[in-house]
């Protein structure tokens, strides 16, 4: 509605991507809010194909290693307890061995679903690795908490019947469990902690959920020499 001629030319330099000039042209509005839809569509695109796992969906190693310190600072300023938990599909070889790559991605796809459906919207499942996921799961309210959701996911993994060519197969997963101590500083230390968890459950008989605990750190180091 302001007349001045170098009006519009601010507003873009400063950073808006559009600007109408009133009085408004219906088509010409809807023609522009949709052209910046198109637009902003086209941005969360780039950004998923960047950010996320092709076969799966799940969030990518590279998006964890870029954003998962200031995810962890965050909680950390809100005073907000995070945990991780780590996951691997137990003997996965096996199903790329006896029924092919392509069954091992249907796997692979099922287990991402289930994860996703089993967590909060704010909890954040990445493909860490081939058959590896690890979930961050924020505002952690009640340890023993965390340790029924691995329990849950592990048994809706396990009692899955997986549909391939006629026939059903089913699959186990091992979990490792680590909720943020006081006084960790990194979101590393806690993975690290999730990993010697899982490590704990695959030497235990695997199909299992299992917590970590300080001990597993100076058998870790012992192994270490
Ligand atoms: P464990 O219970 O000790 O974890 O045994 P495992 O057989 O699952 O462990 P291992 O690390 O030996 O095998 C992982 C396999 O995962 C090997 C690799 O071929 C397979 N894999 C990794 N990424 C993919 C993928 O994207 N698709 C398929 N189909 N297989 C994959
Ligand atoms: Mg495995
Ligand atoms: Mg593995």
């Amino acid at each position: 509605a302001n007349g001045e001629e170098d009006v519009p030319t601010r507003f873009l330099k400063l950073g808006a991507n559009d600007f109408l000039t009133k009085p408004l042209v219906k088509l010409e509005v809807q023609t522009r809010v949709n052209a910046n839809l198109e637009v902003l569509e086209l941005f969360q695109k780039v950004k998923d194909l960047a950010n996320k796992d092709f076969l799966t969906g799940a969030f990518n190693r590279r998006f964890f290693f870029d954003s998962g310190n200031a995810i962890f600072d965050k909680s950390k300023r809100k005073k907000k307890n995070i945990a991780v938990a780590m996951l691997d599909i137990d003997l996965f070889k096996r199903i790329n061995d006896n029924f092919g790559h392509d069954v091992g991605d249907i796997v692979l796809k099922e287990l991402s679903e289930i994860l996703v459906k089993n967590v909060r919207k704010s909890d954040i499942v990445v493909r860490f690795g081939g058959e590896e996921f690890i979930i961050v799961l924020q505002n952690v309210k009640d340890k023993a908490g965390i340790v029924k959701v691995a329990e849950k996911i592990r048994e809706t993994f396990a009692q899955t019947k997986i549909l391939v060519a006629g026939k059903t197969l089913t699959k186990t997963i091992s979990i490792g469990v680590s909720v943020f101590p006081e006084d960790t500083t990194k979101i590393w230390e806690c993975i690290k902690f999730a990993d010697l968890a899982l490590y704990d459950a695959k030497h235990n008989g695997r199909n299992k959920v299992v917590e970590f605990n300080e001990k597993m750190l100076i058998e870790a180091d012992y192994q270490k020499g």
